[in-house]
């Protein structure tokens, strides 16, 4: 199978020649359909297996179509929760590559760096918005960030989040989306609490496996 069977858009299908891509891997293959079409998913993958593309290359589709309630051309749509910095900032750099024919802002936010440029950045305007919880929670409860206009929602890594530690918060910011919107939760692995966590947010989602 190849990129041109998924239905993508010019744009798109540009930027992934670009980085020289031409056939999906299995995940891309069995995820970008059902996310086009606005479902949930819940996707068993690894680091290694594609799967950064798997979110990423349908949800900037999903944000290019044009937006009827111009009010809210500042807030942002999208948010993709990842427990680790360095996991952060390739997502952020898989939008930029697979994005750079779009007019899509999106922005990386991280703890243990100053705030400053971050919020500078949120002013300015963000579509799509990359975080770790601690960060994330951070900004919100001083008022730099509101996602009551987020439309999709991306838990990477979701098993780490809870070897980590960072499950209350990952819960905490959960609590702050609205509740119609459009889940994507990926795990390596399904203990049992990523598992309820899993049925609790995610809506008859389409469960893919690699
Ligand atoms: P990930 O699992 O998202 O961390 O991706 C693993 C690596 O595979 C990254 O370096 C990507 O740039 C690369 N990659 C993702 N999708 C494809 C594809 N369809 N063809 C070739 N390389 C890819």
């Amino acid at each position: 199978m190849l990129f041109e069977e998924l239905n993508l858009i010019e744009p798109i299908l540009k930027a992934l020649q670009t980085e020289g891509y031409t056939q999906p891997t299995p995940i891309q293959e069995q995820s970008i359909p059902s996310i086009l079409q606005g479902k949930d998913l819940l996707g068993c993958a690894q680091t290694g297996t594609g799967k950064t593309a798997a979110f990423a290359i349908p949800m900037l589709q999903l944000l290019s179509k044009p937006h009827t309630n111009t009010k809210i051309h500042k807030a942002i749509k999208a948010l993709v929760l990842t427990p680790t910095r360095e996991l952060a900032i390739q997502i952020e750099e898989s939008f930029k590559a697979y994005g750079k024919n779009l007019p899509i802002k999106h922005l990386v936010i991280f703890g243990g760096v100053g705030q400053k440029a971050q919020t500078d950045a949120l002013h300015r305007g963000v579509d799509i918005l990359v975080a770790t919880p601690g960060r994330l929670l951070d900004l919100m409860n001083q008022g730099f960030i509101s996602l009551k206009d987020i439309e999709l929602f991306v838990l990477d890594e979701a098993d780490r989040m809870l070897d980590m530690g960072f499950i209350h918060d990952v819960k905490k910011v959960i609590a702050k989306l609205p509740t119609v919107r459009q889940t994507l939760f990926f795990s390596a692995t399904m203990p049992k609490e990523i598992q309820i966590l899993a049925d609790t947010i995610l809506r008859n989602p389409v469960k893919v496996e690699v």
